[in-house]
């Protein structure tokens, strides 16, 4: 069992929310850290990946009892090691068809959802120079239930299983760390989850190696 505290920050280094999502339990030191024990750290780690929309938080809080966002914390955890046996079977190669079946878990999680669509004011973030209208369509979520903070992350699995390519899916290279990443370099030479963290201690460690290679053999 890991505990709450102290926990460093939750990552998102994967380029990706899906796979950040698969990264909320990882092993970025020397020991696992879940990200995802409780209801309000499946809300803190959902606002941090810019998938809750403000507000919400303060909603279910009122609305639901802890037990409850506690259970469905439970389950965003079975989802996501249901989507990291996906990936491991999966990444290395583009997604055919035959992958649908396997995908049928999540389809059942997204025909749940309780989405639609409004006209808002287009965020200047937003404007991306391809129209003048300072409005857009967006598809927003009625947050009735607890389990609703579960089709967020199931629509960014899907997205991410419809329009990524899972060859450049990649887990980083420096044992034990465990967190996946998308390779977006245009010679997919990207080995690390993130330079500070893994990348800079492998050369160290490769460095480290060496020096005691070298003098072993001048002995
Ligand atoms: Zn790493």
């Amino acid at each position: 069992m890991t505990t709450k505290d102290p926990r460093p920050p939750a990552m998102f280094i994967a380029g990706d929310p899906s796979l950040d999502f698969l990264n909320s339990i990882g092993t970025p030191a020397d020991k696992v850290v879940e990200w995802l024990e409780d209801g309000e750290d499946l809300m803190a780690w959902l606002q941090q990946a810019e998938l809750l929309p403000p507000g919400v938080a303060a909603t279910m809080r009122a609305n639901c009892f802890p037990a409850e966002l506690d259970a469905v914390t439970a389950q965003a955890r079975v989802l996501r090691e249901w989507f990291r046996a996906f990936i491991f079977k999966h990444k290395g190669h583009a997604l055919g068809r035959d992958a649908l079946e396997e995908l049928e878990p999540l389809n059942r999680i997204l025909e749940r959802d309780d989405a639609y669509g409004a006209i808002v004011a287009r965020s200047v973030e937003r404007r991306d120079g391809s129209t003048n209208s300072e409005l857009e369509w967006r598809t927003l979520r009625r947050w009735r239930t607890p389990d609703s903070l579960l089709l967020p992350i199931a629509r960014a699995i899907a997205n991410f299983v419809t329009s990524e390519d899972l060859s450049r899916v990649k887990s980083c290279e420096r044992s034990p760390c465990t967190l996946f990443f998308l390779d977006r370099t245009r010679g997919h030479a990207r080995r690390w989850c993130s330079m500070t963290l893994c990348g800079n201690r492998a050369k160290q460690a490769l460095h480290r190696a060496r020096i005691k290679k070298h003098s072993a053999r001048r002995k």
